[in-house]
């Protein structure tokens, strides 16, 4: 099993044997923003066969980044799951949800 931060170690690796950046958060940035945009173009068009790779051209910016930063992306994902699932939703008068502040933190 690969964990995230060999996954991501391995995606610089890459991209420094490739030649291509691996110091500029602000290109990686943008760059995962065009992916999006390849990703939504693929799921407005149902091409099945493309979103997955889109999918994964967008990870590969954002591992990228957390590599950059000397952060495990997986491990951030688990410790922000575990933020919003401690937080509480109630409906507006819309039906739209919106999120209750903690009275000890506000
Ligand atoms: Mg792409």
């Amino acid at each position: 099993m690969t964990t995230t931060r060999a996954l991501q170690q391995d995606i610089v690796a890459h991209k420094r044997r490739k030649g291509f950046n691996t110091t500029s958060h602000d290109r990686e940035v943008l760059l995962a923003m065009r992916e999006l945009g390849e990703l939504h173009e693929a799921l407005d068009h149902n091409r099945r066969d493309e979103i997955g790779g889109e999918l994964a051209d967008v990870a590969i910016y954002l591992l990228t980044i957390a590599e950059m930063h000397g952060l495990d992306l997986g491990e951030e994902v688990v410790r922000k799951m575990q933020v919003n699932k401690a937080r509480r939703y109630e409906p507006d008068e819309s039906g739209t949800l919106i999120r209750v502040k903690n009275p000890v933190q506000s």
